[in-house]
């Protein structure tokens, strides 16, 4: 850790540790230095519950939404679907008969 002004990981590098994001080389240093500095080591382990929270959170969210359009089988579902397939596949050998038309 020589390139940085300040002797602690940024949060940036906290982050970046934390979601995978850091070069193997980047990283080793990062783990060497969370291995001997507790300031930061308690910084990590702030960072790492954040982040746990927040995807409890949004996996909570998420399984909610989740149950409550289970809940709901009559909701509109998008009946025309097919019919706008259909009409794309129609457009799309019309196209392709233009094509071979004109490449006679
Ligand atoms: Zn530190």
């Amino acid at each position: 850790m020589s390139k940085d002004h300040s002797p602690h990981l940024s949060t940036m590098t906290l982050d970046e540790l934390l979601l995978g994001g850091l070069s193997p080389g980047d990283e080793q240093q990062a783990r060497a230095h969370l291995a001997e500095c507790p300031a930061c080591s308690r910084r990590m382990a702030s960072t790492t519950n954040s982040a746990n929270r927040y995807r409890e959170q949004l996996t909570e969210m998420t399984l909610e939404e989740l149950r409550a359009r289970l809940e709901q089988p009559r909701a509109p579902k998008p009946r025309r679907t097919w019919r706008w397939g259909l009409v794309a596949l129609g457009a799309a050998a019309a196209a392709l008969g233009v094509f071979l038309a004109l490449g006679r």
